[in-house]
């Protein structure tokens, strides 16, 4: 196990109950937790670096930002619902507790622009999914994401609709 992932803690009963929240702050706030987490999750794309990595709001902002930079790639927000300024795309999706839409700017991407998707926890994987179908509505070519931790048990790489990797730094 990478020493970083000791610094995820589990919240129980977060946001809800029976909810086992990951919460990954304190891997941010430790220098070198940070830097090896981004490192682990960068590795997948250093051979062929995507035009773009696309954060989903709001953790997935930072850790698709600091892979952005360390990779010397575009960042792209995806966001909740009446965030962006000009004309977006939406796709409704349910959530592992409640449901949601991600929306992003239309013209955010050129066409085939080569695209990772981020975020900090997979669990159901219905928010990756509505990105998955955010981004090829614009006519992005999704090759791959990145996570930080999986929740195996919620079984969301079943929801992945990608024959693209799905890569994930750490099994929760
Ligand atoms: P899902 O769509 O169910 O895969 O949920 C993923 C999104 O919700 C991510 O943006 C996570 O930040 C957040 N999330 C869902 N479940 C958890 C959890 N147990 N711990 C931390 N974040 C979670």
């Amino acid at each position: 196990m990478p020493h970083w992932s000791s610094l995820i803690r589990d919240i129980p009963d977060f946001p809800k109950p029976g909810i086992v929240f990951k919460d990954i702050t304190p891997v941010l706030a430790d220098a070198r937790g940070f830097a090896a987490a981004i490192d682990a999750m960068a590795a997948p794309w250093r051979e062929a670096v995507p035009d773009a990595f696309i954060g989903i709001e709001s953790r997935g902002f930072i850790f698709a930002a600091a892979l952005a930079h360390s990779l010397g790639a575009g960042f792209v927000p995806v966001r909740k619902p009446g965030k962006l300024p000009a004309r977006t795309l939406a796709h409704d999706y349910a959530l592992e507790y409640g449901s949601d839409r991600l929306e992003m700017h239309a013209d955010a991407l050129p066409p085939g622009a080569r695209v990772v998707l981020v975020d900090d926890v997979l669990a159901t994987g219905g928010t990756l999914r509505a990105a998955l179908s955010l981004a090829r509505q614009q006519g992005a070519t999704v090759v791959g994401a990145a996570v930080l931790v999986e929740l195996p048990e919620l079984d969301g790489r079943a929801r992945w609709d990608s024959d693209a990797p799905l890569h994930v730094a750490l099994q929760g």
